[in-house]
C-alpha cells in the first residue's frame, strides 16, 4: 500500500525561507512517492494572541503558498485543520493518554513560557497533543518537518504506543522526515536562533512574498562572523547559514558553492545569495497572484471531503475502543 505523509503549517505570520527548506520543499518532493495531506493548522494558530479577520486571511494566505510552491492538489490533499472536527475530538482523548509532566518537558513551551510569562494559554501547553492528532487520525507512516519539531513527533510516538496498548492496536507509529540540509535555518540578525514567523525582528526572517528590495535589504542587514573565510565551518554559524541558504536555493552542491566563493568577499556572497533569492521568489509570487478564490475554495472543499473521509474511520475506531462510540 502507498505509505502516507501529513505535515502542516501555522498560519500565525508570512511564510519565510526556513519553512519553506525545512519543510514545504521536501513536501513537494515527496508528494509523487506517498499519499500526501497537507493541512493548514489554524487551531495551532489560535494558542497565541491573534485578530481573527488576520488569522482567516492568512489561512487563505498560506493555502495559496502551499499550491504556488508545488503542492499539486490533483495528487495531495490540502485542507484546512478547523474544517475537519475529528482533530479536536481526538485531541481531547489523547489528552487523557498524555501526562502534565512531559508536555512540561516540551522545549517549545519551555521557550514560550520564558517569553510570556503568565500569558500563557493552555492551548499552549496542549499544543503537541493537537499535533500528535493532527498525524495520528490520517495513520500516517511519515511527517516531513524541520528540526524543531523532533520532540513534538517523539511524544507523537509515545502517546500512540501508550494508547494502542491500553486500548488496542489503533495507530500506526509515525517517523519523522527531517532533513539533512535546511532542517534548521537560522535568523539573519541572530545566528543562534531559528528563523520564525513569530520573531518580532523582522530583518530575521526572508519570507517568500518578499519583493526584491526587501530581499536584499535584510540579506545586506544579515550579521555575518569574524574572519573573511566564505566556506561552511560549524564555528561560524552566521555565514554557514548563509551558504546553506545558497545551496539549496542554486541547488549547487555545498562544494560548487565553496567554490563559486573563494577568494570573494562577504558583499559578494550577501549580493549573490539576494539575487538568486529573488530569481527563485519571482515564479512563486506569481503563482500566488493566479490563484482565484474560487479555484482555491474548490480545491479546500476537495481537501475537507478527503480528509473526513480517512478522520473519521479513525476516530470511530478510538471511540469503539475507548467505550465512547455512539456512531
Ligand atoms: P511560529 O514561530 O509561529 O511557530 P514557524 O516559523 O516555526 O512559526 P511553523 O508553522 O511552526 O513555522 O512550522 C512550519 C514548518 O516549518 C515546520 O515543519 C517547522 O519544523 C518548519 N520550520 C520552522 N522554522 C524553521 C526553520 N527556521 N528552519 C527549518 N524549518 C523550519
Ligand atoms: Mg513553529
Amino acid at each position: 500500500m502507498t505509505k502516507r505523509i501529513f505535515s502542516g503549517a501555522q498560519p500565525t505570520g508570512n511564510v519565510h525561507l526556513g519553512n519553506y527548506l525545512g519543510a514545504l520543499r521536501n513536501w513537494v518532493a515527496l508528494q509523487n512517492e506517498y499519499e500526501s495531506f497537507f493541512c493548514i493548522v489554524n487551531l495551532h494558530a489560535i494558542t497565541q494572541p491573534y485578530a481573527p479577520a488576520v488569522l482567516a486571511e492568512k489561512t487563505r494566505d498560506l493555502a495559496r503558498i502551499y499550491l504556488a510552491v508545488g503542492i499539486d492538489p490533483q495528487i495531495s490533499t490540502v485542507f484546512i485543520q478547523s474544517h475537519v472536527k475529528e482533530h479536536t475530538e481526538l485531541t481531547w482523548v489523547l489528552n487523557c493518554v498524555a501526562r502534565v509532566s512531559e508536555l512540561e518537558r516540551m522545549t517549545q513551551y519551555k521557550d514560550k513560557v520564558r517569553k510570556q510569562q503568565e500569558n500563557v494559554s493552555v492551548g499552549i501547553f496542549d499544543y503537541p497533543v493537537l499535533m500528535a492528532s493532527d498525524i495520528l487520525l490520517y495513520q500516517t507512516d511519515l511527517v516531513p518537518v524541520g528540526d524543531d519539531q523532533r520532540q513534538h513527533l517523539e511524544l507523537t510516538r509515545d502517546l500512540a504506543i501508550r494508547f494502542n496498548r491500553d486500548f488496542g492496536e489503533t495507530f500506526k507509529l509515525p517517523d519523522a522526515y527531517i532533513p539533512k540540509a535546511g532542517a534548521r535555518i537560522m535568523s539573519l540578525s541572530d545566528p543562534g536562533k531559528k528563523m520564525s514567523k513569530s520573531d518580532d525582528d523582522p530583518n530575521g526572517c526572508v519570507l517568500l512574498m518578499d519583493d526584491a528590495d526587501t530581499v536584499q535589504k535584510k540579506f545586506k542587514r544579515a550579521v555575518t562572523d569574524s574572519g573573511t573565510e566564505i566556506r561552511f565551518d560549524p564555528a561560524r554559524p552566521a555565514i554557514s547559514n548563509l551558504l546553506e541558504i545558497y545551496h539549496l536555493i542554486t541547488a549547487q552542491s555545498p562544494q560548487q558553492v565553496e567554490e563559486h566563493f573563494a577568494g570573494k568577499g562577504y558583499a559578494q556572497l550577501k549580493g549573490d545569495l539576494a539575487q538568486a533569492t529573488v530569481e527563485f521568489l519571482r515564479p512563486i509570487q506569481e503563482r500566488v497572484r493566479d490563484i482565484s478564490d474560487e479555484q482555491l475554495d474548490r480545491i479546500l472543499d476537495q481537501g475537507r471531503e478527503k480528509a473526513r473521509q480517512i478522520a473519521s474511520v479513525t476516530l470511530d475506531q478510538v471511540f469503539q475502543r475507548t467505550g465512547l462510540g455512539y456512531r
